[in-house]
């Protein structure tokens, strides 16, 4: 086994996630897709090219952050994503996860 496989193989922890922002670059497109929700990305290397934050860097994430978040309309969105986050976490061997949901994101005020 190499040092990769080694790594691979280990059991993680992922110690502080926040399920909307797992959202991979596909699945973004997906959602806006169904939901009709207009995003200024239309391909997932335009959506992983944003994902270089630049400067401001907290003001940019945060951008990127709420404009991922912002596809996200239905009870089974966030089911969708967070059966996607947790393949991810079989593939790679992360057996304790403690996810955080904010409900804020989500309201209409
Ligand atoms: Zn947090």
């Amino acid at each position: 086994m190499n040092m990769s496989e080694f790594i691979a193989s280990m059991p993680k922890a992922e110690l502080h996630i926040h399920i909307e922002g797992t959202v991979s670059a596909a699945k973004v497109l997906e959602l806006a897709y169904r939901n009709g929700v207009d995003i200024p990305y239309a391909t997932e290397a335009q959506l992983l090219a944003a994902q270089d934050y630049g400067t401001p860097a907290l003001k940019n994430f945060l951008d990127y952050h709420y404009m991922c978040s912002s596809v996200l309309r239905t009870g089974q969105d966030v089911f969708d994503i967070t059966r996607e986050f947790l393949n991810r976490c079989l593939v790679e061997n992360i057996r304790h996860v403690e996810m955080f949901f904010d409900p804020q994101q989500h309201i209409e005020y």
